[in-house]
């Protein structure tokens, strides 16, 4: 196996990432890269689960003191990698998975030796379609969102692959081959 590795997925909201990525930390032996953010915890979220959650106050103190390896502004709310828990895991000789927008991306991969793997949903319209089903977001956020949808995949080719979520099990088996070289399975 190689050195570790921080392997990042970047999809637009709704493309399917979240599955994805929990295929991802079922199958092979890696651990998720917890995000801080200033976003309220959606649904059944925990903190120190899904994202350590703080308040902008405190987020603007961390970025002040130079803590994150990356942040960045998305959707109105702040979303950062704190340095030390890449650290840790480096130095533990541990890979780590990502779940960032493009931008954040496009920031640890100046920094560490990084995979990015770009989900992409089957059409804008196929993706506004589940997040009306997703029924979290109100028709403002949606659009918002859909604007960052088409702005990503134009940034497509900045990922090393680029995987099309139309079928969960085909794309759970491209992130798979694509990912066994780097990772040991469980
Ligand atoms: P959500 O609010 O839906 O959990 O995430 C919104 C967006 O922020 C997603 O595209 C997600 O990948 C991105 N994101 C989550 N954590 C981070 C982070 O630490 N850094 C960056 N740059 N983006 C993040």
């Amino acid at each position: 196996m190689s050195n570790p590795l921080l392997i990042i997925l970047s999809a637009p909201s709704g493309a399917g990432k979240t599955t994805l990525c929990k295929r991802i930390l079922a199958d092979f032996i890696i651990n998720i890269s917890i995000s801080v953010t200033t976003r309220q915890p959606r649904g059944k979220e925990q903190e120190g689960v899904d994202y350590h959650f703080v308040t902008e106050e405190q987020f603007l103190e961390l970025k002040q003191k130079d803590a994150f390896a990356e942040y960045a502004h998305v959707h109105n709310n702040w979303y950062g990698t704190l340095k030390s828990s890449i650290d840790e895991a480096l130095t533990n000789n541990q890979s780590l998975l990502f779940d960032i927008d493009l931008e954040g991306a496009a920031n640890l991969a100046r920094a560490y030796r990084t995979l990015r793997i770009f989900i992409e949903p089957p059409s804008i319209e196929v993706l506004e379609q589940r997040l009306r089903a997703r029924g979290e977001d109100n028709e403002a956020t949606i659009a918002m969102r859909l604007m960052h949808a088409r702005q990503e995949i134009a940034r497509k080719h900045e990922c090393d692959h680029s995987v099309i979520n139309k079928d969960l099990e085909v794309a759970s088996k491209q992130i798979e081959q694509i990912l066994l070289p780097h990772l040991r399975k469980r």
